[in-house]
């Protein structure tokens, strides 16, 4: 879905990236991608400050299931898929299906936390961008890119864990980006946020190789990484504000969780949205990027 409000600049704006399911059984993530997407249209109809605020100054780009043959097999046959469903006839693992795609991104593509293993669940792909879904995605957003549409926000939406992390992913070496304070300073507010909707949930904020674990080929380290106008197969994005959020839980139900958590998962994380949104804007405002 491609949306921008009525209001505000009818030129080029930056640009907003969100993505959900690239991993098949995290379904609580298109769900709630979903639910947010949904009231930020209905607030911006009703007027709400925030609603008007975002759609106004950027150009939201939202793939509510970027993985949907995953997506579909987790419904059909195997609840707990987590790849694509791409074939590796040309493997001598032919008998092994699907790559995953969160493995598969260009910058840093086949380093650490990945497999090249057809038939591992980290599998990373016979080469970078193999994956139609990642290709797909990439060559989208670096037309615009190419085109001047400069993008500030990305989340790769995910569960679960109840973490917000940043770059970088595929090395705790490497150096910190170069933003690293305000992305975890925006990511705080995002969970300070989600803590005030019913006092109950928390989220931990970090980077994603500290927190989280190290893995190359990842798409928050492809979506911050150095634009490079000429090599598709090098360099990233170049957006200052790149995080995964790992949605609900943390170790109760883990992928299963229960329908009657999806409306409150949707709820608190519009509040997180609306709250990390406002401070990059802000920040944005005040360094004169905007
Ligand atoms: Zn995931």
């Amino acid at each position: 879905m491609q949306i921008r409000g009525t209001g505000g600049s009818a030129g080029i704006r930056k640009g907003v990236y969100f993505e959900a399911g690239i991993h098949a059984r995290e379904w609580i993530s298109p769900a709630t991608l979903i639910y947010i997407t949904k009231t930020l249209l209905e607030d911006y109809m009703t007027g709400e400050s925030t609603a008007v605020r975002f759609l106004d100054t950027f150009d939201w780009y939202i793939v509510p299931s970027l993985n949907p043959d995953g997506y579909v097999h987790t419904w059909t046959k195997e609840r707990m898929w987590r790849k694509t469903r791409s074939n590796n006839a040309e493997s001598a693992f032919s008998g092994c299906t699907g790559t995953d795609a969160n493995r598969n991104w260009p910058y840093e593509w086949g380093g650490k936390g990945t497999s090249s293993h057809p038939c591992s669940n980290l599998y990373q792909g016979r080469g970078s961008m193999s994956e139609l879904e990642v290709e797909a995605v990439v060559e989208f957003l670096r037309d615009k890119k190419d085109k001047g549409q400069d993008f500030v926000w990305f989340i790769d939406w995910h569960s679960y864990a109840q973490y917000i992390v940043t770059p970088w992913s595929y090395s705790r070496d490497a150096p910190d980006p170069p933003n690293l304070k305000n992305m975890l300073e925006a990511g705080q507010v995002m969970a300070d946020a989600i803590a005030s909707y019913k006092s109950n949930t928390f989220y931990e904020v970090g980077t994603t190789a500290e927190l989280l674990y190290e893995f190359s080929g990842a798409s928050i380290d492809w979506s911050y990484a150095p634009y490079n106008k000429y090599d598709r197969t090098a360099g990233g994005l170049d957006v200052p504000y790149s995080y995964v959020v790992e949605l609900r839980d943390i170790n109760k139900y883990g992928f299963i969780l229960p329908e009657d958590q999806i409306e409150d998962s949707g709820k608190e994380s519009v509040l997180g949205v609306y709250a990390m949104g406002t401070y990059i804007i802000d920040v944005l405002s005040a360094e004169g990027k905007l």
